[in-house]
């Protein structure tokens, strides 16, 4: 099949790249792959700031090529669609979280499980299947096969609904692969950052009870005041835990740093079950005692499949389900990744990608 010559020139894009270890982000100019045939151009609006993001820049988990342009909760319009693209038309919103390409072939594919495919490719920091690197979104534009591209709900803001891309399929997709969406049942979220705070948000709209377990004293008014949690353990606070013993059904645990997981299991009636979905760099306290005694299960899970993300898009929709966020210009996003490591922020930084890029290049 014959190109066109103008899909056959790479894309010129401009971002903010981190050079080194150092972390820093600073504006990059670089090339995106050519529309193909199955692909859909998207101009960047907006683009929240993930963890992993920090992760990357500052190379915490031990693979970063340089230089990277981060970023994968990113939301935008449709610019450009190739000739067999059938979900998508110009003008569209759409969304683009963590993966952006897998072998679409083989049994996890084929169930719409993309994401824990073998050949998964991330957004950025991720050879793809043309040998070129992927970047992410801190960036004009991306250019993804429509396969890896949402439709995004009409009613939602896309600068707060951004985070759902990544952080809200996070904390969803658990949910319902491990049951743990009965009404009236009584689940603790344990840390409240980013996917904590949205986790709070999905339990209270599938009718769920839940507590917040943090170890900020000062996100108690929040978590019951502003998110709508029904109760609130501070982890230090040992009369607290004690007292919780065995009365949750599910836990998820979304705490990004090094925890025991005792006395989170501890919390859990017998039949509970305990969700991490934290990637953390060492291993987590655990006896068995308390998992064994209870018939308890420990499990983990990341992200969900496109399908999968597009109904917690929709179930978003239904329920006026967004995060809450603090806008930042693209110049801020060092500040905001400091800021991240020091946990103060409520609840994820967004960048207004189209209003401050272009004033940096
Ligand atoms: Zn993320
Ligand atoms: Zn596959």
């Amino acid at each position: 099949m014959a190109k066109s010559s103008e899909n056959e020139l790479p894309h010129k894009c401009f971002g903010w790249a981190a050079k080194d270890s150092s972390g820093i982000l600073s504006p990059f100019h670089f090339s995106r792959r050519e529309n193909g045939p199955n692909d859909v151009a998207i101009k960047i609006l907006f683009c929240g700031v993930c963890h992993s993001d920090v992760h990357s820049v500052k190379n915490d988990w031990g693979f970063t090529t340089y230089p990277v342009v981060p970023g994968h909760e990113i939301v935008g319009i449709v610019t450009k669609t190739g000739e067999n693209v059938k979900k998508f038309k110009v003008g569209d919103r759409v969304g683009v979280g963590v993966i952006v390409e897998s072998c679409k072939e083989c049994d996890i594919c084929q169930q719409d499980l993309e994401c824990y495919c073998s050949k998964l490719v991330f957004t950025y920091n991720s050879p793809y299947y043309d040998g070129t690197r992927t970047q992410g979104g801190f960036s004009d534009f991306v250019v993804v096969h429509e396969r890896f591209v949402l439709q995004f709900p009409d009613n939602l803001p896309l600068d707060a609904g951004a985070p759902l891309l990544c952080a809200g399929i996070t904390v969803y997709s658990p949910m319902i692969y491990y049951g743990m969406t009965e009404p009236g049942k009584l689940m603790g979220v344990a840390g409240l950052g980013g996917l904590g705070h949205v986790a709070v948000k999905f339990a209270k709209a599938f009718g769920l009870k839940v507590t917040v377990i943090s170890n900020s004293p000062n996100k108690e008014s929040d978590a019951i005041e502003r998110l709508g949690a029904d109760s609130f353990i501070l982890s230090t606070d040992t009369a607290t835990l004690k007292a919780a013993i065995r009365t949750m059904d599910y836990i998820i645990d979304t705490i990004p740093s090094d925890h025991s997981l005792n006395s989170l299991l501890s919390l859990l009636k017998p039949n509970g079950k305990l969700i991490t979905v934290g990637l953390l760099n060492k291993p987590l306290e655990l006896t068995t005692f308390p998992l064994v005694m209870g018939r308890k299960l420990i499990g983990g899970s990341t992200l969900g499949g496109l399908k999968e993300t597009q109904d917690m898009l929709d179930f978003c929709g239904k329920h006026s389900i967004v995060a809450d966020i603090e806008l930042i210009k693209i110049d801020q996003i060092n500040t905001a990744i400091e800021r991240i490591v020091n946990s103060d922020v409520k609840y994820r930084f967004v960048v207004d990608v189209a209003n401050s890029l272009s004033t940096t290049s």
